[in-house]
């Protein structure tokens, strides 16, 4: 059953022989490292392997400190309820980060930022009438108890971003000065897109040429904000660029920084955020420390859908269920079976059929580790678990 377990969901074998398998690493110093091919990183070979969604396909899991692995995952923006799309995406690399850990004796350091001022925040935060900050307390706390409630392993630190706007600042303006931003007279920050070449894409195939909306003042259509200047009524900041606020994948690459400085082994999220929310963090990053590769590994979860939907899970469509529900109808450990029954980066589709073969399949493995433990602890144990089964028949 174990096998089983661990076979269908990370999919990380032992690996035989990982010699040779030391190459350049980067370091925080290794500018002029070539476009975007990925570099193996040097440091503690592990003896997994792992699919790395910036080569697509299994790589040799190498931390740079062995047996600890840095570990950064984009935390939920807290506007609404959390529903089974982010439960599904938190409980498979929670699962991930227990068998690298219990099995594999790996320490895992998990750091998660909490996007707690966000456009959505403010809108939603006009319409029930309370502050940006009320709203997004108010789901954080929401979030955390719903992640207890599905067993999932706290990271070792959350960080919010209002409270770290100042580190954002500072990260913004070590960007500029590395040449890869600029601001503009409006008073926004862009990131440079062709100030790093054909670095950009790492992400192969999900490059959207025609960028984000925004000031007619970019120079690429595909540049994107680091900083935006305040709107009236919207929570603002002091900066060298005038009262703003962070854009959003700059709180990532600076939080991720300031826990684990220029170096990461492991990034995770949902493959929603691959493109371009990923791409950029990685371009704002490697911009910053001027390296040729921040995260090593990128992990990215499948989406779960309703059956019969060819649409994600999601709060913006308004067809998601709340952890808060599904555990009226079903536990926490179901749920987990219930992702353990598909590769983690498959989407995975949820029905009430669904749920009960994960019931069912939690059945068998119950019975099984009953019986087990029976046949630890005698024959009088072991019949008394099971009712049916005795040594003499089994021999
Ligand atoms: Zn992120």
């Amino acid at each position: 059953m174990l096998r089983l377990w661990v076979r269908s969901e990370f999919r990380i074998a032992k690996v035989l022989c990982v010699s040779g398998a030391v190459s350049v690493r980067c370091n925080g110093s290794c500018s002029g490292a070539s476009a975007r091919a990925w570099v193996r990183p040097s440091g503690a070979a592990t003896g997994l392997k792992t699919f790395n969604s910036l080569t697509k396909q299994k790589e040799p899991l190498i931390l740079a400190r062995e047996g600890v692995a840095t570990w950064y995952s984009c935390g939920p923006t807290v506007y609404d309820h959390a529903h089974l799309g982010h439960a599904c995406s938190y409980v498979r690399f929670d699962i991930l980060q227990r068998i690298l850990s219990r099995l594999f004796g790996i320490t895992v350091i998990h750091a998660m930022v909490i996007t707690d001022v966000d456009d959505k925040i403010i809108r939603r935060s006009w319409e029930e009438n309370v502050s940006p900050s009320v709203l997004a307390s108010i789901y954080e706390d929401e979030f955390k108890r719903d992640m207890l409630s599905l067993k999932v392993t706290p990271p070792a630190v959350y960080l919010r971003v209002t409270e770290n706007v100042h580190h954002i600042v500072a990260f913004i303006e070590g960007i500029i000065r590395n040449g890869h931003a600029y601001a503009t007279e409006e008073g926004d920050v862009y990131f440079d897109i062709q100030s790093i070449g054909d670095r950009y894409g790492k992400f192969v195939g999900a490059v959207d040429p025609q960028g984000e909306a925004g000031s007619t003042h970019k120079r690429d259509s595909r540049d994107f904000a680091l900083w935006k200047r305040s709107k009236p009524k919207e929570p603002s900041w002091e900066s060298p660029w005038g009262r703003g606020r962070p854009g959003w994948h700059i709180e990532c690459s600076t939080i991720a920084s300031s826990v684990f400085g220029s170096q990461l082994d492991i990034h995770s999220g949902g493959i929603d955020l691959a493109f371009p929310h990923h791409e950029n963090e990685i371009a704002q990053s490697e911009a910053y420390h001027q390296c040729g590769q921040w995260a090593n590994y990128f992990l990215h979860s499948g989406h779960l859908h309703l059956r019969g939907s060819a649409e994600k899970m999601s709060k913006s469509l308004k067809n998601f269920v709340s952890i808060k529900d599904f555990l009226q109808s079903y536990s926490a450990n179901e749920f987990r079976m219930f992702c353990l029954l598909s590769r983690y980066r498959s989407a995975i589709d949820y029905s009430h059929s669904s749920m009960v073969e994960a019931r069912t399949a939690l059945g068998t493995i119950s019975t099984f580790m009953q019986d087990a433990n029976g046949l630890h602890e005698g024959p009088a144990a072991l019949h008394a678990c099971t009712g049916s089964i005795s040594l003499g028949e089994s021999g």
